[in-house]
């Protein structure tokens, strides 16, 4: 940490310092000196060090001014290495990445912000071509959870991305200790959308109200998010031969798609409760 400073809970400051779980993560990304990697709050740079050392172009994000300001320093001012005093969250990423049309991203991510940080890139243009991210296990199991344990965050990463678990981190890799599990995923920008829909913010709309009561049965749920009357839901579920009395986290992206596609042709047929 930057000197007689100490860490910041707010801006979630955990320092990594286990150096096999560095050498995990660096190597995750797989850097080569042709690659532009983001790194997204880079702290004292132990992960920083890692990621120049592989000769790739590294351009850190970090919100504390101070350990920002510290970072080049720190590292000997490595000529790879540029140093942005921002926030991941608002970041204008378009302006930001100018012509880049191929990079990747890395970060051990704040847990207070990694859910944003992480949909802002994958919601990106250009989109990176991977991101690898320490995050709480929890959230990391949820990102790669499949059927039977899918959330909206589920659907929502893995409708742009592949994902796939590293390692877990135990508490004691970080200075100080989080009072949580971490772990480190990989997740690899599909080409195109994991499912065919015309357009991914009304089928996220759906994909939310599906979720709105996810330990109810699907066309309760559905219902009660989409604000119309279970028989309606339960109606255009049995024309898709689905059972409406499953679950929401038993539904795969193909499965809320089909339900989608079918959403949007009968809504405005659909008598509200
Ligand atoms: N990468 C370092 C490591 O592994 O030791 C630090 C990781 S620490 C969990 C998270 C870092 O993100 C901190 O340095 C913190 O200041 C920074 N940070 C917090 N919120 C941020 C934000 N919104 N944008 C950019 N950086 C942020």
């Amino acid at each position: 940490m930057a000197p007689n400073t100490r860490p910041s809970k707010a801006l979630g400051q955990h320092f990594l310092t286990d150096s096999r779980v560095l050498m995990r993560i660096a190597s995750a990304a797989e850097l080569t000196p042709q690659d532009l990697v983001l790194e997204i709050g880079p702290g004292t740079g132990a992960l920083t060090r890692h990621l120049v050392s592989s000769g790739a172009r590294v351009i850190t994000i970090e919100l504390d001014r101070g350990l920002a300001a510290s970072l080049p320093e720190r590292l000997g001012n490595p000529p790879n290495l540029t140093v942005v005093e921002a926030d991941a969250r608002t970041l204008d990423l378009e302006l930001f990445l100018g012509s880049v049309t191929d990079y990747k991203v890395v970060g051990n991510l704040p847990y207070y912000a990694a859910n944003p940080i992480i949909r802002r890139f994958l919601e990106a243009t250009p989109q990176p071509r991977l991101i690898v991210a320490t995050l709480q296990e929890e959230v990391a199991h949820t990102i790669t959870a499949a059927p039977g344990k899918m959330g909206l965050l589920s659907v929502a990463v893995q409708y742009y991305a592949i994902p796939r678990l590293v390692c877990s981190v135990p508490p004691r890799a970080f200075r100080p200790p989080p009072k949580v599990n971490s772990a480190v995923i990989k997740l690899e920008i599909r080409d195109n959308p994991a499912v065919d829909v015309p357009g991914s913010q009304g089928f996220f709309d759906l994909v939310r109200a599906g979720f709105s009561s996810p330990r109810k049965q699907l066309r309760n749920s559905l219902s009660h998010g989409l604000g119309v009357s279970t028989q309606a839901v339960a109606s255009l579920l049995s024309g898709l031969k689905m059972d409406s009395t499953r679950r929401p986290a038993t539904m795969s992206l193909e499965d809320w798609a089909t339900v989608y596609r079918a959403w949007e042709e009968f809504s405005e047929n659909v008598p509200s409760d």
